[in-house]
C-alpha cells in the first residue's frame, strides 16, 4: 500500500524489474519478498480484502504446534511495508498479452468503496452499519457488518464495503470523520508490465455436504476442519472456547474423521491431500491440549496415516503416547444424531480387528481434502495456462521443472500446483520467485 505522501512504485514498472504474483497465500508472499528483496518490484494481486490466505485462519500449525498467527503476523508487515511491493488487495487478473519478458497484465481493481489513501482503518464505520452477514473468515460460524475487516491483522488495513450486502443508508459515511467512504467509487482496470508471474492462488476445500451420510449441515454437532479451527483460535466466533453449536457445551468426546472428498474416485479427487492426516491429528491433540480436564475422549477415524513429512511421524507417534488419541482404522459409514442430546453416532468397521463399530461422539469433524479454488477456470484461462487431470496447474516436468508453467514466463506455487502444507508452500514459493527472476533478469530467455 502506498500512503499519499509516498511516491507510488507504478511509475517505476518496467517489463525488466517487474514480476505480478497472483495470489496472497503464504506462498504468494514469500514468492513476493524473495522477488523484492532481490531489488526487482513486485505487483502482489489478492482477490480478497486481505493477504494471508487460510493460513491466516488457522490456529496452530503442525507439527511443533506454533501459533500460526504468531509466525504469519510479521509477514504480513514485511509484505504489506516493503518499499519494492506495490499490494493490490481486492482486485483479479483479467488478462495477459505479450511474452515472457514483456507482459503486460490486466489487472481489475474492485471498488472497495473505501479510499486506501484516506483510511486509518479506526473501526468508527462500523457500530453504526445496521446490517450483519455470516463472516466468511469465520466460516460463518460469526458475523461481520457490511463495511468491515476479515480479521483483526487485515492487511492493509483497510475497510471494505461489501456491495452485495450494503444498503446505501449512508450511516458509515457519516460516521468517518476522515471522509474515507464514497459509495458512487465504481471498479477500474488498470494495465502493467511484468517480466514475469507467479500464479499462487492456492486452493478451496472439498464440499463435505457431498456425503449426505456424514450429517454436515443436517446435524449441529458435525462440523469441518476449518470451522474447528475458527472455533478454536482466541480471535475466532466464541473468543477460542471449543463448543458445540447445538447447545454451546464443551464436547466431552471428539472424533475426526480423515479422507472426506481425497483418494475417492466416486467424488472425482482420486489424489492424496496430503495435509488433512496431519491436521486432524493436530486437531485431535488440540482438544486435550486445550481442556484436559474436559475432553476425556479424542478420536480419529483414518484409512491410512500418511505422515511423511518432517518431525510428522514423531508428532503422530507423541499424539498417541502422550495425548492418548485413539486411531481407528476405518471409512466411517454413516452417522446419525442420538435426538435425545444431540450427540453424533459413528457407524464404522474398525478394519484391523473386522469388528462393526458404533460410537457415541458428543462432537464430529470432518476432515476435507482440498481442490483448486472454483475461480481458478477463469484464470487459467486468462493466463492460458494447461491443467492437469486434479484441475492444479500442469507444470513443464514435474521433476526437474515443478514451478515452471507450460507458458514460458510464467511460474506456479503452493498448492495451485497441488495440496501442499506450508513449509513445503514456502519452498516452492521461493522456487517461483527464483525462476521468475531468472527470466526477468535475462529479458524473457530461459534455459539456454
Ligand atoms: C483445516 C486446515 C488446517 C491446516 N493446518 C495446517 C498446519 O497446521 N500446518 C501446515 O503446514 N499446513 C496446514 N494446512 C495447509 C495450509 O493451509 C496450506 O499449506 C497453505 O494455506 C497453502 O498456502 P497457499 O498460499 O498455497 O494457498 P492459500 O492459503 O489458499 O492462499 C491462496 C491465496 O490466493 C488468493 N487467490 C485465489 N484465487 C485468486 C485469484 N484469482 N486472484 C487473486 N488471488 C487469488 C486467495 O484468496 C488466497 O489469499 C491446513 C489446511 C487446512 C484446510
Amino acid at each position: 500500500m502506498t500512503t499519499a505522501e509516498e511516491v507510488s512504485i507504478f511509475d517505476q514498472l518496467s517489463p525488466s524489474n517487474t514480476a505480478v504474483v497472483i495470489g496472497g497465500g503464504v506462498a504468494g508472499m514469500q514468492a513476493s519478498l524473495d522477488l523484492a528483496n532481490q531489488g526487482m518490484k513486485v505487483v502482489l494481486v489478492e482477490r480478497t480484502p486481505s493477504i494471508g490466505g487460510v493460513m491466516a485462519m488457522l490456529d496452530k500449525t503442525f507439527p511443533t504446534l506454533d501459533c500460526s498467527a504468531c509466525i504469519l503476523t510479521p509477514r504480513l508487515s514485511e509484505v504489506a511495508r516493503h518499499p519494492n511491493i506495490e499490494l493490490l488487495t481486492y482486485s483479479e487478473v483479467t488478462g495477459l498479452t505479450g511474452e515472457a519478458g514483456n507482459f503486460t497484465v490486466k489487472i481489475l481493481r474492485k471498488a472497495r468503496k473505501v479510499s486506501e489513501e484516506k483510511c486509518s482503518g479506526c473501526d468508527d464505520c462500523v457500530p453504526s452499519c445496521p446490517i450483519e452477514v455470516p463472516n466468511e473468515f469465520d466460516q460463518g460460524l460469526g458475523f461481520r457488518k457490511a463495511i468491515y475487516i476479515a480479521f483483526p491483522q487485515n492487511t492493509p488495513l483497510i475497510y471494505t464495503i461489501d456491495e452485495e450486502n450494503c444498503i446505501k443508508c449512508e450511516m458509515c459515511v457519516k460516521s468517518c470523520e476522515r471522509e474515507a467512504i464514497d459509495l458512487s467509487a465504481e471498479s477500474e482496470e488498470i494495465e502493467v508490465p511484468a517480466g514475469a508471474i507467479v500464479v499462487a492462488t492456492g486452493y478451496q476445500l472439498f464440499d463435505v455436504s457431498k456425503y449426505p451420510r456424514l450429517g454436515y449441515t443436517q446435524y449441529k454437532n458435525v462440523i469441518n476442519g476449518l470451522e474447528y479451527e475458527r472455533l478454536i483460535n482466541a480471535s475466532g466466533p466464541t473468543g477460542g472456547k471449543l463448543m458445540r453449536l447445538s447447545d454451546g457445551r464443551i464436547p466431552k468426546s471428539i472424533a475426526f474423521v480423515q479422507c472426506i472428498g481425497a483418494r475417492d474416485v466416486s467424488k472425482d479427487v482420486p489424489n492424496c491431500s496430503r495435509i488433512c492426516c496431519m491436521y486432524g491429528i493436530k486437531n485431535a491433540v488440540m482438544a486435550k491440549e486445550l481442556l484436559p480436564d474436559y475432553v476425556e475422549r479424542s478420536t480419529v477415524y483414518y484409512a491410512d496415516i500418511r505422515a511423511f513429512g518432517k518431525g510428522f511421524e514423531e508428532f503422530y507417534s507423541m499424539a498417541k503416547t502422550r495425548f492418548r488419541i485413539e486411531f481407528i482404522r476405518g471409512r466411517v459409514g454413516e452417522v446419525v444424531e442420538n435426538p435425545d442430546n444431540g450427540n453424533i453416532v459413528v457407524r464404522v468397521e474398525n478394519t484391523e480387528t473386522g469388528k462393526f463399530l458404533e460410537e457415541e461422539q458428543e462432537m464430529l469433524v470432518l476432515c476435507p481434502g482440498v481442490l483448486p479454488p472454483e475461480c481458478f477456470a477463469s484464470i487459467a484461462a486468462n493466463l492460458g495456462l494447461e491443467t492437469d487431470t486434479d484441475g492444479y496447474v500442469s507444470v513443464k516436468d514435474a521433476t526437474t521443472n515443478p514451478v515452471d508453467t507450460t507458458v514460458p514466463g510464467v511460474y506456479v506455487c503452493g498448492c495451485a500446483e497441488s495440496p501442499k502444507d506450508i513449509p513445503d508452500s514456502v519452498a516452492a514459493g521461493s522456487a517461483a520467485a527464483m525462476r521468475a527472476s531468472i527470466c526477468i533478469a535475462r529479458g524473457g530467455v530461459i534455459d539456454e
